[in-house]
């Protein structure tokens, strides 16, 4: 990393992180590199927490293309952070450049009535926000697909899939390969309302629509990862695969099959 060297936590502060992360801004100084207080001003995010802080990072710095995204955990390991707090030594390794990689993660690009878009690095989801189910017109390519009637569907990207896309029954798919999947939300299958009933996997040059139904229950929740977005009255959402990628840095010995392992096996 040696042309880049200023960098920005990102956490949320309290007593029992605060030793820890003074440890960590002696280290980071240790090799020169500089501590800055507004994101605009850093090349290094660093998110310290669980794989939501690493998510809340991105969001809340606009999903940069020119920073590299580091995820420090503190002792719960997670799909997207690769360092720990509480390992300082693997750190330095990393503050060496030695035994590290940097991975480019896909995002979905999420446009909302053809106005509002947005980035998401996980999922976008769109849910019933009320008990009563409610229905979506589901077009790939201009072509009419589908009409879904449950609590809703979540479209996830390769690195998203071993997240809400997996406890759906969603596929987990391998980052290095380049495409967005379709999972239903209880949909409600009989003679009147029929879905694919399996997660879908589409290659990255699909365009994906969902058309809410306006039958009373036009008021979704969409999610953008860890975030509701406030949007009351929705028509349409129009996904596709981002050109944008998230830049952020792997240890070599920490692969997405290890990572799988030791959560799921
Ligand atoms: P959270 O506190 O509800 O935690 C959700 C869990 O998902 C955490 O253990 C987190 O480490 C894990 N997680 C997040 N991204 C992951 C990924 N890419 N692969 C594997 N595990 C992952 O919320 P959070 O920590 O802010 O995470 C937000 C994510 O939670 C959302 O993006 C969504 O994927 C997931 N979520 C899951 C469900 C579900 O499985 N039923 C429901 C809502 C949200």
């Amino acid at each position: 990393m040696p042309n880049r060297r200023n960098v920005y936590l990102y956490y949320t502060p309290s007593d029992e992180l605060e030793p820890k992360v003074q440890e960590l801004r002696k280290l980071g100084r240790k090799y020169d590199f500089q501590l800055v207080k507004n994101p605009d001003e850093a090349n290094i995010i660093a998110s310290i927490g669980g794989d939501g802080a690493f998510l809340q990072a991105i969001r809340k710095t606009k999903f940069r293309e020119d920073c590299l995204y580091v995820g420090i955990n503190d002792g719960h390991l997670g799909f997207y952070t690769d360092f720990d707090l509480n390992n300082l030594e693997r750190i330095e390794a990393g503050m060496q450049a030695s035994g590290l990689e940097v991975l480019r993660y896909p995002t979905l690009e999420v446009t909302v009535d053809e106005m509002q878009s947005f980035q998401c690095l996980n999922e976008c989801a769109i849910r019933s926000n009320i008990i009563k189910t409610f229905a979506i017109d589901v077009f790939i390519d201009d072509l009419y697909f589908e009409t879904f009637r449950g609590d809703g569907m979540v479209v996830s990207t390769p690195t998203g899939s071993t997240a809400y896309n997996k406890s759906l029954g969603g596929a987990v798919v391998d980052p290095k390969l380049k495409g967005f999947q379709l999972t239903e939300i209880s949909s409600i299958n009989n003679n009147q309302y029929r879905t694919l009933g399996s997660p879908l996997l589409l290659n990255k040059d699909r365009e994906l629509v969902l058309k809410v139904i306006q039958d009373g229950n036009d008021h979704p929740i969409i999610g953008a990862d860890n975030e509701a977005l406030s949007i009351r009255h929705i028509h349409e959402l129009k996904i596709r695969l981002s050109e944008k990628e998230i830049k952020t840095l792997r240890m070599k010995d920490n692969l997405f099959l290890h990572k799988v392992r030791r959560s799921f096996l």
